[in-house]
């Protein structure tokens, strides 16, 4: 079968490889720079625990108050909140009990044996070297937060995820560069993957695929016959049996017009990198500072601290403030690091409900996008949906293009 994938990040890279091996014919549209794209920046963790959707009774709860402090890991880009009330209605919808469980089982459905998933495509594309699994960390300020935090966790453990409660002492084994006293207790995530560098993983799957690259973004999605046809903005019309639309923040852009209104938006989220030669390291595995919201993940020659939630929408520059905060975040962890390297903003693709959105939505039209906080570890995964979606078998009811 003749296929056009439209979005080069890695559920685009990884459904490509994908349809490439299974013998179809392959082409990849993505524009060569997409700076904002949500797949060199993140955290890199491969989070097979992330059962819990965003949107959930908790957040509910503490939303006014998340949203208003700007201190806070959630904010609003003010400016763009009218544009914004749609999207925050349904999540608001989304975030009730019944239907944040409802979810909470979706995801865990989706995640389960998603590590060995990661592992056999990092082996497929020589990249195992870029993976570490010391598992990773949510750090509580306090005893009582971490243990307010319990029946939480113990959800998570329902689902299949595995945790362990660490208290002050036992994470300080684990972690004897962390500034004592620090944090009061910790949920431990064990065996959890990490990549050393995500934007390196993201090529060698690039490099791996048989696909053909188009260097261009695609402008407009038509029928043509029983087929399809991808304008792009070079002018070049491509003819094809069947696309895939995983474009990330971007992809209902496209659609629109084809008359599919799914619910996305982005959450946008930053990351500054602190330099530390190797051995410097404060930590040997990821740790997110809960009520902070972002990630400190131990990469190669540098510390990346990446997180937290800005509603935002696309097209907007970033919000200096976000990353004052994110390092004041940082600092107030680790008081002496560098100054920051590097900084960085990208559009995480988020569907109200958290689950993303996969399968045929027209004759030869399969989506792939609205990965939100978990699109790293969910590319396997997905780029198997995809290829069970053009084979004509069924994908799960959860990930269907049709709920909306
Ligand atoms: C701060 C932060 C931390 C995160 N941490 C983690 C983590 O630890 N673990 C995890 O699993 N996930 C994490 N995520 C989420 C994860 O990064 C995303 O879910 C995932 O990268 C989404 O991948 P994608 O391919 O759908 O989108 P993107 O990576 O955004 O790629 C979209 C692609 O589409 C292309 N495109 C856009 N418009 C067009 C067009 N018109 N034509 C052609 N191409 C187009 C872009 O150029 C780009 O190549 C994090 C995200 C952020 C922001």
């Amino acid at each position: 079968m003749d296929c056009v994938v439209i979005g080069g990040g890695i559920i685009g890279q990884t459904i490509a490889l994908r349809l490439g091996a299974a013998g179809h014919g392959v082409r990849l549209v993505a524009p060569a720079e997409e700076p904002h794209m949500a797949s060199t920046g993140n955290a890199g963790t491969v989070a097979a625990y992330a059962v819990d959707p965003v949107g959930t009774p908790g957040v509910l709860r503490d939303l006014p108050r998340l949203l208003f402090d700007r201190a806070s890991p959630l904010a609003i880009h003010r400016p763009s909140a009218p544009m914004l009330a749609p999207w925050l209605l349904r999540f608001l919808g989304q975030s009730l009990p019944r239907a944040a469980q409802r979810n909470r089982e979706a995801l865990a459905a989706l995640l389960a044996g998603i590590e060995d998933d990661w592992r056999a495509l990092a082996t497929e594309v020589g990249g195992t070297g870029l993976i570490r699994d010391r598992g990773a960390l949510y750090a509580y300020d306090t005893a009582e937060a971490a243990e307010a935090a319990r029946p939480g966790l113990m959800r998570r453990r329902a689902l299949g995820a595995s945790v362990e409660m660490l208290d002050r002492a036992a994470l300080h084994a684990l972690e004897p560069a962390l500034p004592e006293g620090r944090f009061g207790g910790a949920a431990l995530f064990p065996g959890t993957l990490w990549f050393t560098d995500p934007a390196r993983m993201l090529a060698l799957v690039a490099a791996r695929s048989t696909a053909t690259r188009i260097a261009a973004r695609a402008t407009g999605l038509a029928r043509r016959g029983a087929g399809w046809r991808v304008t792009l903005d070079s002018g070049e019309r491509l003819e094809t049996e069947t696309v895939v639309v995983a474009a990330g923040a971007w992809s209902t852009r496209l659609l629109r017009p084809l008359g599919l209104r799914i619910p996305l938006d982005t959450e946008r989220g930053y990351h500054l990198e602190f330099d530390l030669p190797e051995g410097d390291q404060p930590l040997t595995r990821p740790l997110c500072p809960v009520t902070r919201g972002f990630y400190f993940t131990p990469m190669q020659g540098r510390l990346r601290a990446a997180g937290t939630v800005e509603l935002g929408g696309i097209g907007k520059p970033p919000s200096p403030h976000r990353w004052a905060r994110l390092e004041e975040g940082a600092r107030s962890v680790f008081p002496d690091l560098p100054a920051p390297a590097r900084r960085w903003m990208g559009l995480r693709p988020s569907i109200p409900d958290s689950l993303p959105v996969i399968g045929m939505a027209q004759p030869g039209l399969v989506l792939a996008f609205g990965h939100g906080h978990i699109g790293l570890t969910l590319a396997p995964k997905t780029a198997a949906l995809v290829e069970r979606a053009l084979s004509g078998r069924e994908t799960p009811a959860s990930t269907s293009p049709h709920r909306f």
